[in-house]
C-alpha cells in the first residue's frame, strides 16, 4: 500500500493516468460517517478542509488525504458532518491549485465555492418516494416546450409569487390580471408533454449573494454540474434548499402530467484555468491543441474531453444522478457534436437501463473546430449511429423561416420558394423516403435519422430571434394578420411533421424579445414572458392548443418507424418552386381512427387552388381554424388560403 511520503507517480500523457471504476467519487454520507474520495493521479498531496460557512472564515479542520489505488485519494471521518462546508486542494508539479469543490460535489454553499455535507433524505418533498413520472408509450409522442425558469414568472402580470424561482413552477391556479391562466396551468392547458428547462444546474454568471440586482443569464457557463443553480432557490447559502425546491418543482410538474428535461452543458466549463476540473487536476478533463493550449470547439474558451475515460465516466454518473435523485425524464445536450459518439451511446445505454422512456437529444454541431476526429463527433449527420438519441433539425427550422445567420432571409412559411424539399425532409423527420430529392434539401444531402424519433422538428428556440421577431424582420411590409398566418403555418408544419415537435416557450403568444437576437444576458424586460399577450393574441394561443390536440388525437402524425412512414406517407406532386407541399397518410396509419389524411401547405402569400385526390374529405383545419368535426366536402380541387395549411380526412 502506498503512503503519502511516496513520491508522486510520473505520467507522460493523460492516457497513462490510471482509471478508477468505482462509483463513489466525491462524498458518501451517513450520519455516522463520511467518506471523501478524489481522483487525482499525479498529485503529491491533497488537502481536505472544512468550514462553518460557504464563503469566508478560516477552516475548522484540515486533513491531508491518503493516496490509494488508481489515483484515488481518500479520507474517512467517523462523525456526523451534516451542515459543514468543505473544499479540496491538490499539489501537482510542485504547485498548489485553488481550494474548490470536487467535480462530483452534490451540494454547495453560495456561489458554489464550497461543497456542503447534507443529508439527501431530508431534501425530499412530501410524497417524493411516490412521485410518478407521466407515462410515455413512444418517443414520438413527446411534445417539447423549451423554457427558462425565470422567464415564466418574472413579469409582474404573471400572478406568480415566487418570481424567477424553481418554486414559481410549483404554483398552480395563477392568473394574469385579465384572468388568463399563467405558469404551469398555462403549459398544462397548452397540451405539451415535456418541459425542457434551460440550464438549471449551478452556473457562474449570476452572483448568488446579490440576487436583488435581478441579473438574468441563460446559464451556459457551468460551474458545478451535479447541483441546482442557487439563484433560482429562495436561499442559495443553504445547500439543501435549492435541492429541495428543485425536487418540489419536478414533483409538481409530474403531478400535472408534465415530464421534465434538463438542458446540460458538459461540452465546456464557464471558466477554463479556474474551473474545478483544472484546479484539482490540470488539463485532463479538456482537449488540447497540438501546442498544448486548450482547444475551443465550444467558442467559450475550452472544450471538455468526453473521449477520456474519466470525463466520460463523469458525464454518465452526472446524468444518472439527475435521474435518480431528481427524477428527471430527459436531457438536451448543448453542442453535442463536441462529445464523441461512443460517449453519447454509453450515456443512452446507462439512462435507458434505468428508464427506457428517458428522452435524449442534442445539438448535432460544434461551435468551432475540435481535435476530436470528425468521424467520432456526435454530429447531426451521424445521428443514425447513435441509439436512442435525437438531434435538432436545422433543416426544417431554416427551411421554414430562413437562415438564422441572415435575419432578413425568408423560408417556406414566410414565402420563399424552392424550400419545398427542406420542408418535406422535415415532414419525414430526416429519414429515408423514396419520394424525396435529398440533393435539394438545404443543409443535408442524405437522411440522418434512422428512425423518426431521432429528429427534433422546430422553427425557433432560445437562440436567435423569436419566431415573431423573425417574421417582423423578414416580412417588414406584411400586416400583423399576415404574419400571424405565417407563424401558424410554420408551427402547423412542425406539429404535423413526423419526429418530435419542439416549441419555444411563449411562441403560442407570439413572444417577442423586442428584436433582440441574442438575449443570453439581456434583462428580464427582454426575456420574461408577457402574459398580456395571451389576452391580446388569444386566437393564436387557441390555435396552437388545437394543433397540439390534433397531434395527440392522431397517431398518424407520430409514426414510430421509418418503415411505417415509407408505407403510409405519400407526397403530392407539386412543381418545384411552387411554394406548395402536400401529402397523404393512408391506411389508418399507426392505428389512427382516420383512414386517409390529406395535409396541404401553401407558403404563397396568395390563395392557391390545387388538385387533390378524389373523394369525400372532411376538412379539419384551414389556417387558424381547427375543427375536427367540420363539414364534409366532396371535391377534386380546393383553394388553400395564403400562408396557410389545410388538413382533411376520410373515415
Ligand atoms: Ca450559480
Amino acid at each position: 500500500m502506498a503512503c503519502q511520503e511516496t513520491p508522486p507517480p510520473v505520467y507522460n500523457t493523460y492516457e497513462e493516468y490510471p482509471v478508477y471504476e468505482g462509483t463513489d467519487l466525491g462524498l458518501t454520507f451517513t450520519p455516522k460517517k463520511s467518506i471523501f474520495k478524489l481522483w487525482a493521479p499525479p498529485a503529491a498531496e491533497v488537502m481536505l478542509r472544512f468550514y462553518e460557512k460557504g464563503e469566508g472564515g478560516t477552516s475548522t479542520k484540515e486533513i491531508a488525504m491518503k493516496r490509494g489505488d488508481n489515483g484515488v485519494w481518500t479520507t474517512t471521518l467517523k462523525e456526523n458532518l451534516e451542515g459543514q462546508y468543505y473544499t479540496f486542494q491538490t499539489l501537482i508539479n510542485e504547485k498548489w491549485g485553488e481550494e474548490v469543490p470536487d467535480p462530483y460535489v452534490k451540494a454547495v454553499g453560495v456561489n458554489g465555492k464550497r461543497g456542503q455535507v447534507i443529508d439527501f433524505e431530508k431534501t425530499n418533498p412530501t410524497g417524493w418516494t411516490e412521485d410518478k413520472k407521466p407515462a410515455l408509450k413512444n418517443p414520438t409522442d413527446v411534445i417539447l416546450y423549451e423554457l427558462h425558469v425565470r422567464d415564466l414568472s418574472m413579469h409582474e402580470n404573471s400572478g406568480i409569487k415566487n418570481k424567477g424561482k424553481f418554486l414559481g413552477l410549483t404554483e398552480t391556479g395563477t392568473k394574469s390580471p385579465d384572468g388568463e391562466s399563467t405558469g404551469i396551468d398555462h403549459i398544462k392547458s397548452l397540451g405539451v408533454t415535456h418541459v425542457h428547462l434551460l440550464p438549471s444546474y449551478d452556473y457562474m454568471s449570476i452572483d448568488e449573494s446579490k440576487l436583488e440586482e435581478n441579473n438574468f443569464n441563460w446559464g451556459y457557463d457551468p460551474q458545478n454540474y451535479n447541483v441546482p443553480e442557487g439563484s433560482y432557490s429562495t436561499n442559495p447559502y443553504d445547500g439543501a434548499v435549492r435541492i429541495k425546491e428543485f425536487k418540489e418543482m419536478v414533483k409538481t410538474l409530474h403531478d400535472n402530467g408534465l415530464s421534465v428535461i434538463l438542458d446540460v452543458v458538459y461540452n465546456h466549463t464557464g471558466v477554463t484555468e479556474g474551473s474545478n476540473f483544472n484546479q484539482l487536476l490540470p488539463g485532463y478533463y479538456y482537449r488540447q491543441n497540438s501546442d498544448g493550449s486548450f482547444s475551443n470547439a465550444s467558442a467559450c474558451g475550452n472544450e471538455t474531453a468526453s473521449d477520456r475515460p474519466m470525463m466520460r465516466k463523469f458525464i454518465i454518473e452526472s446524468v444518472k444522478h439527475w435521474v435518480n435523485e431528481y427524477h428527471l425524464d430527459g436531457f438536451r445536450f448543448d453542442l453535442m457534436g463536441i462529445h464523441d459518439i461512443e460517449t453519447m451511446n454509453q450515456i443512452s445505454a446507462a439512462l435507458h437501463e434505468i428508464d427506457p422512456s428517458i428522452f435524449i437529444y442534442g445539438e448535432g454541431w460544434t461551435g468551432g473546430d475540435s481535435p476530436l476526429p470528425e468521424n467520432d463527433r456526435a454530429l447531426k449527420k451521424y445521428t443514425h449511429r447513435m441509439k436512442g438519441i435525437a438531434a435538432f433539425s436545422d433543416d426544417i427550422r431554416d427551411g421554414l423561416k430562413g437562415s438564422v445567420f441572415d435575419a432578413p432571409d425568408r423560408g417556406f412559411a414566410s414565402g420563399k420558394p424552392y424550400m419545398e424539399e427542406s420542408v418535406k425532409f422535415g415532414v419525414v423527420a430526416a429519414t429515408q423516403h423514396p419520394q424525396l430529392n435529398y440533393e435539394k434539401v438545404n443543409y443535408s444531402n442524405e437522411p440522418w435519422a434512422a428512425q423518426p424519433s431521432q429528429a427534433i422538428s422546430y422553427v425557433s428556440c432560445h437562440d436567435n430571434h423569436t419566431l415573431w421577431d423573425r417574421l417582423i424582420n423578414s416580412q417588414p411590409d406584411a400586416s400583423e394578420a399576415e404574419r400571424i398566418k405565417m407563424d401558424i403555418l410554420a408551427n402547423t408544419v412542425v406539429l404535423t411533421s413526423q419526429g418530435i415537435p419542439f416549441l419555444h416557450a411563449g411562441v403560442e403568444l407570439l413572444r417577442t424579445k423586442d428584436g433582440e437576437e441574442n438575449s443570453y444576458k439581456s434583462p428580464d424586460a427582454i426575456n420574461k414572458i408577457d402574459w398580456s399577450r395571451k389576452t391580446k393574441y388569444k386566437p393564436v394561443f387557441e390555435t396552437y392548443k388545437k394543433l397540439i390536440q390534433l397531434r395527440k388525437n392522431h397517431p398518424a402524425f407520430r409514426m414510430p418507424t421509418t418503415e411505417m412512414i415509407q408505407q403510409h406517407l405519400k407526397f403530392l406532386d407539386f412543381e418545384e418552386g411552387s411554394l406548395l407541399v402536400g401529402y397523404t397518410i393512408s391506411g389508418n396509419a399507426n392505428g389512427d381512427s382516420w383512414k386517409d389524411i390529406l395535409v396541404l401547405f401553401n407558403g404563397n402569400q396568395v390563395d392557391k387552388a390545387v388538385d387533390i385526390p378524389a373523394g369525400e374529405w372532411t376538412m379539419v383545419l384551414r389556417g387558424s381554424e381547427v375543427d375536427e368535426a367540420s363539414k364534409i366536402k366532396s371535391a377534386n380541387q380546393v383553394k388553400i388560403p395564403a400562408s396557410s395549411a389545410m388538413i382533411f380526412y376520410k373515415s
